[in-house]
């Protein structure tokens, strides 16, 4: 039988079209192989949407996104609207599709792949095999916590206050998100808090630890934020999921993408409890290459394939498109920013034509 989703396109600034054209392109070939149909809206965001009707969220853009099953975003932003005010600012409208599609869970997957083991800064036996994935609480925590603002003191003094609190039910929810994660990968997952010194962090391993009995099938372990750092340093290869709250998932997410070295290549997911998740690269607009056919399409390609698997729940879709990038690179075509000696440097759109000649091969 024939499965059809919805899918908004938010194709936004720079790179943005030229990347979302080739992922578009290789959702449909591997909708005709796996009996799935892709019903595209393209919408405005960002420095697009501005330019043509002054709002960098129009509230069709989020009707849109809201109707949908999955929202698939490029990127936004560049040099051309930096000067605006912040409410009109093209960050304000991703900042508005995240609150707006209330997306609590951010999904980061750092994979190490052979054949660009080398553009890791660490030694190739450290990152080889890495494979994690860390689920980040984002929408609450200490970037959201009451009291916040900077205040006056008795004295007069000038004191700033951030508030770092998270309810049982923010929690649960986040946790219950990383356990279904680590189910569907290698079933290990790893809790990093600062207990030791946070009551919010105490209440947040208590949690997690309370869940764990409904997944005996995961493993769990707890690590403090400061040994998890160093951790992820040391030997990545021990961790396969982790969850973290909104500030330590900012950092960790960073430390653990920079392992793999290319940014070009890393996809997110950003997840909401019952609307549709946003699937998007995690670079930006790269303005400095932009309508050049240089980008790198494979973040957003992989991002495609993280909304088969987590947003619309096809695996085997996904892991057709992550094969397909394998086999890519393997055959050493690069884009020019993860080109190496020997290999063969290919522009955005022929790389999603070869991409396309490897699906139907396969
Ligand atoms: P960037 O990620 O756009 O670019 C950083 C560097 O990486 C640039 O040299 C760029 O050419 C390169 N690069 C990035 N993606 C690439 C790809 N797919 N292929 C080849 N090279 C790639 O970050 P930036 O330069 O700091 O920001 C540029 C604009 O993007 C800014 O307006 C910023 O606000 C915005 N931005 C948007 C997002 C988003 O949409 N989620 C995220 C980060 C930055």
């Amino acid at each position: 039988m024939t499965q059809s989703y919805q899918i908004t396109l938010l194709p936004g600034d720079g790179i943005g079209p030229e990347i979302m054209a080739v992922a578009v392109d290789i959702l449909k070939v591997v909708g005709q192989q796996q009996n799935l149909t892709f019903d595209f809206t393209e919408a405005l965001i960002g420095g697009a949407a501005i330019d043509a009707v002054e709002n960098p969220l129009p509230q069709q853009t989020l009707d849109t996104c809201r109707q949908s099953d999955a929202v698939l975003l490029a990127a936004i932003g560049g040099y051309k609207w930096d000067a605006l005010p912040r409410h009109l600012r093209p960050e304000t409208g991703l900042l508005g599709l995240r609150a707006g599609l209330e997306l609590f869970a951010n999904l980061r997957p750092a994979q190490i792949l052979p054949q660009l083991i080398d553009a890791s800064s660490l030694k190739s036996e450290v990152v080889e095999g890495v494979d994690i994935m860390v689920v980040r609480e984002l929408t609450g925590g200490v970037y959201f916590g009451e009291p916040k603002g900077v205040f006056s003191t008795e004295t007069g003094e000038k004191r700033g206050v951030n508030t770092m609190a998270y309810t049982v039910a923010e929690i649960d929810r986040i946790g219950r998100v990383a356990f279904e994660t680590a189910q569907k990968r290698g079933g290990k997952l790893c809790s990093v808090d600062k207990a030791n010194v946070l009551e919010v962090s105490q209440l947040w391993r208590d949690r997690i630890t309370a869940l764990s009995s409904e997944y005996p099938d995961v493993e769990l372990s707890h690590l403090y934020v400061d040994n998890a750092a160093m951790q992820l340093v040391r030997c990545p290869k021990q961790f396969d999921t982790i969850v973290t709250s909104n500030l330590f998932g900012d950092i960790l997410s960073d430390i653990a993408a920079m392992l793999t070295g290319s940014i070009g290549m890393l996809p997110s997911a950003s997840l909401g409890a019952d609307g549709p998740g946003v699937f998007e690269p995690v670079h930006g607009s790269a303005p400095d290459i932009a309508g050049q056919d240089k980008a790198n399409p494979l973040a957003q390609v992989l991002s495609v394939a993280m909304m088969l698997r987590y947003g619309l729940d096809q695996p085997t879709a996904a892991e057709k498109i992550e094969s397909a990038v394998l086999t890519l690179l393997a055959n050493g075509y690069r884009t020019g920013d993860i080109q190496s000696p020997g290999t063969t440097v290919l522009g955005c759109q022929a790389i999603g034509e070869t991409l396309i000649q490897i699906l139907n091969q396969g």
